[in-house]
C-alpha cells in the first residue's frame, strides 16, 4: 500500500500518532477531525496515500464512496443534525492543508453560519457552453 512517511494521515493509519477512530476496514479509515468546524466533524480517508481526488485510482475512491453514505447518516443521526456537508478540498487554493485525499463529513444545523459565503454568479450567454467544451476536451 502506497504510504508517505512525512504524511500525518499515513502516520494515523500506521498508528504512529493517535486518533479517535469511527470506522476502519482494509481500505479506508474514518476518524474525528482534530479541528472540527462543528461537533461530530469526521474525516474519511483511503488508507493508501494519494494526494488528491484526481491522483487517486478510481477503485480507491470507490472504496471511500462505498462507506460514505452510511457514515454520513451515522454522523448526522448521532449529532441530531439537520443536514451535513461532504467536502473534499483539492489543492492549497481550495483549502487543502493535508496532502492525503480526505473527505470531510460535517454535521450542519440550520442557521449555524458555516460556509456562509457561497458566491454564486450568472454566466453571460454562451459562456457555460464554452467552458463545458473546454472541460470535455480534457476528459
Ligand atoms: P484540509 O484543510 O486539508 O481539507 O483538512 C485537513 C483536516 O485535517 C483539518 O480539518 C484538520 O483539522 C485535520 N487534521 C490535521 N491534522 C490532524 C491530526 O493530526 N489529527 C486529526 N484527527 N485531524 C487532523
Ligand atoms: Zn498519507
Amino acid at each position: 500500500m502506497q504510504m508517505d512517511q512525512d504524511c500525518i494521515f499515513c502516520k494515523i493509519v500506521a498508528g504512529q500518532i493517535p486518533s479517535v477512530k469511527i470506522y476502519e476496514d482494509d481500505s479506508v479509515l474514518a476518524f474525528m477531525d482534530i479541528g472540527p468546524v462543528s461537533p461530530g466533524h469526521v474525516l474519511l480517508i483511503p488508507k493508501a496515500h494519494y494526494k488528491n481526488a484526481a491522483d487517486c485510482p478510481p477503485e480507491i475512491l470507490a472504496s471511500a464512496a462505498s462507506v460514505m453514505g452510511q457514515l454520513a447518516k451515522a454522523v448526522s443521526e448521532a449529532m441530531g443534525s439537520d443536514g451535513y456537508n461532504i467536502l473534499c478540498n483539492n489543492g492549497r487554493a481550495a483549502g487543502q492543508l493535508v496532502d492525503h485525499v480526505h473527505f470531510h463529513i460535517i454535521p450542519r444545523s440550520s442557521g449555524d453560519g458555516i460556509f456562509n459565503r457561497w458566491p454564486a454568479f450568472e454566466y453571460p450567454s454562451g459562456r457555460a457552453k464554452e467552458l463545458a467544451d473546454k472541460i470535455r476536451a480534457k476528459l
